[in-house]
């Protein structure tokens, strides 16, 4: 039997950085929150830790040559275990979830994400990527069955946290902040040479791999242009960007008259996951409080995307429509993985997404199957054109 007074949650991608504090804010709040399902792709251990402290009904390990280990660290304690991506898009329709936090990396998280969508599942969304590819589809989605998708992304919820009150008021535009990432006011030249190491040096987030090089490049801030105007339901010419070092503003919403809204506080994604979790209620919480007067200066620049080429990259994704945002993010992706591997130089990103951009057949109004035939087509052409780079 279901308890009336608790949420369900189906967390997708626990042992992330952002699974793993939505574990510290359900830890914290027992009383409103019961895990469900928890899932991982490869950390089989941290995986078992979870599930044995918060009992789920059911895991999933995403990396089927560890479901063995899994299954039987978790069978004494009646946990059911299955694996893969398909499982994935199935446990998300269990009947007793009543929330998924897709907090997954990457284009795998748009399947589970329609499926819970499909079953009535409110979504908590962090995995921007979903919207990228797929926004269209997804929002339409949403709206037909019902549910809610709670931004979790910190800039969205900061916009989303703006609009209660305003009623039928329309948005005139949102500024979303960036903080400029670790290479903040260096010019091309001085990226030619830079490592892994230093692109993975957030100044203010601790974060998973990829969006932390995402946010080096500024592709994080183009995401998540794409993902506002699908959230909000505006045009690129509604979403502005504006550096802001301190990350204490998380981004601002103007209204018609001219009238500006911001959400502030300091960089802690506890606070959008919990936002979302427990929306429309605030609950209480001991995170550390934001005092004025230890930032007696905060400062904004103009983004830099002359060097950031990424961020213009995705206006103009944004502009084109269609599937151009899904051939971005499939680019992106790739890129990102490469220059982990060191196979790809930070400035060789962007070129590679144009390249992609450039050459990948443009779908005006694309159906779903055309977003997974786009994406698939995308990854092989990005890694050809890798290949022959290296060679
Ligand atoms: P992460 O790399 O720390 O964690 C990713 C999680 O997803 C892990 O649990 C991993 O096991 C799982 N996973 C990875 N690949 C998978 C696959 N192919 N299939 C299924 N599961 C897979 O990432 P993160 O930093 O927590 O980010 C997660 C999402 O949240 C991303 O979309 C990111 O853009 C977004 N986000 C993160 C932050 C942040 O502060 N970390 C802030 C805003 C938005
Ligand atoms: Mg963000």
């Amino acid at each position: 039997m279901k308890d009336p007074n608790k949420k369900y949650i189906a967390i997708l991608g626990s042992t992330g950085s952002i699974g793993t504090q939505a574990l510290d804010v359900i830890r914290n709040n027992k009383d409103r929150f019961v895990v469900e399902v928890l899932t991982a792709e490869n950390n089989a251990t941290l995986l078992i830790e979870q599930a044995a402290e918060f009992r789920p009904n059911v895991v999933v390990i995403g990396n089927e040559a560890l479901y063995d280990a899994v299954k039987a660290a978790l069978d004494p304690l009646h946990i059911k275990v299955y694996c893969g991506a398909k499982s994935l898009v199935s446990v998300v329709e269990m009947e007793t979830i009543d929330i998924v936090l897709t907090a997954l990396v990457g284009y795998a998280g748009l399947m589970p994400t329609i499926h819970a969508i499909k079953a009535g599942k409110h979504i908590a969304l962090a995995n921007k990527e979903t919207l990228v590819v797929a926004g269209d589809i997804v929002t339409s989605l949403a709206q037909k069955h019902k549910v809610a998708i709670l931004p979790v992304d910190s800039e969205h919820s900061a916009i989303f946290q703006c609009l209660p009150g305003e009623g039928m008021n329309p948005i005139e535009k949102i500024i979303l902040t960036a903080s400029g990432g670790p290479f903040r006011g260096k010019k091309r030249a001085e990226l030619e040479q830079v490592t892994k190491k230093q692109a993975l040096k957030h100044p203010n987030w601790s974060m998973g791999a990829k969006i932390t090089i995402d946010s080096a490049s500024l592709m994080n801030k183009g995401l998540e242009v794409i993902e506002a105007k699908w959230l909000f339901g505006l045009n690129a010419d509604q979403i502005d960007v504006v550096v802001h070092p301190q990350s204490i503003i998380h981004s601002m919403v103007q209204f018609e008259d001219g009238s500006i809204k911001a959400q502030m506080g300091l960089p802690d994604m506890k606070l959008p996951i919990q936002y979302a979790l427990a929306f429309p209620e605030r609950l209480p919480s001991e995170y550390p409080r934001f005092d004025f007067l230890n930032y007696p200066s905060l400062t904004f620049e103009k983004p830099d995307t002359d060097t950031f080429q990424n961020l213009s990259l995705a206006y103009e994704a944004l502009r084109k429509g269609g599937n151009m945002a899904c051939i971005l993010n499939a680019a992106n992706e790739i890129a990102v993985e490469k220059f982990l591997q060191d196979e790809l130089t930070f400035l060789e990103m962007p070129d590679l997404i144009a390249e992609c951009m450039a050459k990948v057949p443009y779908i005006a109004i694309p159906t779903l199957d055309d977003y997974i035939q786009t994406d698939r087509n995308t990854r092989e052409m990005a890694r050809t054109i890798t290949q022959m780079k290296i060679k």
